[in-house]
């Protein structure tokens, strides 16, 4: 007798079915079952047999699953008389807990065939597809546990839920017309409004009107992307004025809007079906607000069976953005969206986690997640050693934590962008329920070395072992875990804020260092930040500061008053409320804003993708790079602005000084770490931080580091922003535990 023990994403995705289907095929006796760890099978038979059925399980398995580890055992005979599926078994370990799957062909197939039972159902499903991670409430996943629970089951849907060679075989969402959810569509008093609610939903779209759109993690709010008046009431009402949206279409209309490529499509029609950031078409029926002074635009394709039916009407895009205010986290119930919605498509089927659509950013070598969630989360990652079970908190932006133990580490959705309450609930809520499903009680806890952070304060109060993890350090041991690196390495942090060692605040370093100990061998020149955050929102007056500090007359900067001038100027030469600062994305905002691109901000970065954007898709390699100094430890790049200046005073072409600046960026990097090279012999390299999601700046770097005989790492399982920040904080505070 032979005994499998199976873990990776191997429930709720068609796996015991398959398992039962080739036993039976094979005439091989036995059972399989969901377990907590895993899947768990039995099986006598022919030795002949025996090896067949391993074979055709590790090559043929259903589309959505995934083994992570297969270990095989081989016992005495049982005496199984038949093949069965178990009642699922519960022990202590840790479950998979598959993703939300994008509806699968088959489905949308059904979905639009008059003649089947779910002709036009929204809430179809089968064990190759549909909700999972959004409806589940306890582990090992079965209906009772999850948002389906309140829906019997009808005596049809029954009958394919216990038939082993139907597509619904113990497909847990099972539902049909008859006995499972029901859309409906409100006002915005919540009153029902009667019809076809895909019908209404589309006529109000079609009027101007703002739709919020219940989906699989959360809602959608929703409006015509080619409707200048319908985007612009958007953007007022969500108080977004500039920052860019995603737009849904079909996939036959994608070719109208964006460019790409084969893999990228398939990328787009994956089962997590994430948003992908493609160049936009010029001639393009999606009107500029939607990503204005962007060349990209983020697109994705349905994914959920209402998607589908939405989408049948001709020639529809929709902006299709996250159902919440302002960084807040992403709202499961219309109440909390009536400030913002006119109408509401919506349905009885509970969201019990929510999770924002995923969004990805394609380049030439990997593609880089902006964010981690929808269709990716809760799937752990291997790590490079066994931990023992660490919670890692985050920092403030782009919260997302980690819980890890043994050689997993299981990645939060995105929680959200800020300090509120709201974040919080959402944190605590989730960090919960993630405990619990992977059986974690942390015994370490690691955050962030910044005070005021909520995940900070989170995680003082937890009366465990904790440590404060420098955030550029844990940017950099973040790619190192995904790229399952355990040595010392160069590990360049690219960033925009991060509190320093020595109470600067950091963002421009390069290290050398693993885990347990760095050392930070070259950082940007500091520079006078004044106010603080207050000029983050004002690049214009980074770019006043940096050109005081550079001797230069700041007359060209547009977008200050004289009175901003006036009050800055004291708090330099007085120091007071001024901060210094070593960060890269300060030194893109300042650049940005002496070229007169944003000289205040609406969202982060913006001004420092307008620098990116300028380049185009000029290569680096012709222009000249400016001047700089390296010394001691530091890069000065006083020398660099005082080129710029004179440049813009030579009105010289804004494209040829953004390019320029890139240039300067990358041979200054290359410079510094050939020293670092030079001096301690390593040669891996790392790199991280939020300013490579640059991609002028990632490209060239990569490739004049691989020049120059470098070994180069980047992020692509994890974001290089802040959303990766708790896994390099869980992996640190696991080694520094170690040495103490
Ligand atoms: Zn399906
Ligand atoms: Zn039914
Ligand atoms: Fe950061």
């Amino acid at each position: 007798m032979k005994r499998f023990e199976i873990n990776g994403i191997v429930q709720g995705v068609g796996f015991r079915p398959f398992v039962y289907n080739l036993a039976r095929k094979l005439k091989l006796n036995g059972y399989v079952l969901n377990s907590t760890n895993g899947v768990e099978i039995e099986l006598e038979g022919t030795k002949k047999a025996l090896i067949q059925f391993k074979d055709i399980l590790l090559n043929e398995l259903p589309p959505a699953a995934k083994i992570e580890e297969l270990v095989e055992f081989d016992l005495s005979d049982a005496g199984y008389s038949d093949f069965e599926i178990r009642q699922s078994l519960s022990k202590t370990g840790s479950t998979f807990i598959s993703p939300d799957l994008a509806v699968c062909k088959d489905c949308v197939q059904e979905l639009f065939k008059k003649s089947d039972k779910r002709h036009e159902y929204t809430f179809i499903n089968c064990t190759n597809c549909g909700p999972r991670y959004s409806i589940i409430e306890k582990t090992p996943y079965d209906r009772p546990v999850t948002s389906m629970k309140t829906f019997e089951m009808c005596s049809f849907c029954e009958s394919e839920y216990r038939d082993p060679t139907n597509r619904r075989f113990h497909a847990q969402p099972i539902a049909c017309p008859v006995c499972g959810p029901q859309l409906k569509f409100l006002d915005n008093n919540l009153n029902e409004i009667f019809g076809d609610p895909i019908e209404n939903c589309l006529k109000y779209i079609k009027e101007g009107k703002i739709v919020g759109i219940k989906g699989i993690g959360g809602f959608h709010i929703a409006c015509d992307a080619t409707d200048r008046k319908a985007v612009a009431e958007l953007r007022r009402r969500k108080n977004r004025p500039d920052k860019p949206f995603a737009v849904m279409c079909a996939e036959e209309n994608l070719q109208n809007i964006v460019e790409y490529n084969s893999a990228q499509l398939d990328l787009l029609k994956s089962v997590a079906a994430p948003i992908v950031l493609f160049p936009k078409k010029v001639e393009s029926p999606i009107v500029d607000s939607v990503a204005p002074y962007n060349p990209n635009l983020g697109v994705f394709l349905p994914y959920a069976p209402h998607h589908h039916q939405i989408f049948q009407k001709p020639n529809l895009y929709l902006i299709m953005t996250s159902g919440n205010l302002n960084d807040e986290p992403i709202a499961s119930d219309e109440k909390e969206l009536q400030g913002i919605c006119d109408y509401f498509l919506t349905h009885n089927r509970p969201i019990l986690n929510r999770t924002d659509d995923s969004v990805i950013r394609p380049s030439k070598r990997k593609n880089i997640f902006l964010r981690r969630s929808r269709g990716y989360v809760p799937s752990p990652l291997k790590l490079p050693f066994k931990t023992i079970p660490t919670l890692g908190t985050g920092a403030e932006l782009k919260i997302s934590f980690a819980l890890a133990k043994e050689d997993s580490i299981w990645m939060s959705p995105y929680i959200g962008n800020n300090n509120s309450k709201e974040t919080e609930d959402f944190f605590t809520e989730t960090l919960t329920k993630f405990q619990d499903w992977f059986k974690i009680k942390p015994e370490l806890v690691a955050c962030d070395l910044q005070p005021d952070f909520m995940t900070t304060r989170f995680a003082e109060k937890l009366n465990l072992p904790l440590v404060k993890v420098q955030h550029h350090h844990a940017h950099v041991a973040a790619v190192m875990a995904e790229n399952m690196l355990d040595e010392p390495v160069i590990g360049i942090s690219y960033d925009g804020t991060g509190y320093g060692l020595d109470g600067a605040i950091w963002g421009g370093e390069i290290f050398v260092g693993d885990y347990q100990n760095f050392e930070r061998k070259f950082h940007l020149k500091y520079m006078p930040l004044p106010g603080g955050d207050a000029a983050i929102k004002h690049p214009v007056r980074i770019a006043f500061s940096y050109l005081q500090q550079a001797g230069e007359n700041p007359d060209f900067l547009t977008g200050i008053s004289e009175i901003e001038k006036k009050i800055i100027f004291k708090q330099i030469t007085n120091n007071f409320n001024v901060f210094q600062t070593s960060s890269m994305g300060r030194l893109f905002d300042c650049i940005s804003a002496m070229l007169g691109l944003f000289p205040n901000i609406t969202f982060e970065a913006q001004s420092a993708m307008a620098l990116e954007f300028l380049c185009g898709t000029e290569s680096l390699e012709k222009v000249p790079s400016y001047s700089y100094e390296i010394d001691n430890g530091v890069i000065d790049f006083i020398p660099l602005i005082k080129a710029v200046t004179n440049d813009i005073r030579q009105k010289k072409s804004r494209t040829e000084i953004a390019l320029r600046f890139h240039k300067t960026v990358i041979d200054f990097t290359v410079q510094a770490v050939q020293k670092v090279k030079k001096e301690t012999g390593l040669s891996k390299i790392v790199l991280s931080g939020g300013v490579m999601q640059n991609n002028v700046l990632l490209e060239g770097l990569y490739s004049e580091l691989e020049k120059n005989c470098f070994t180069v790492f980047t992020p692509s399982q994890l974001p290089s922003n802040d959303g990766a920040i708790s896994a390099g904080q869980v992996m640190i505070a696991n080694r520094v535990m170690r040495r103490d």
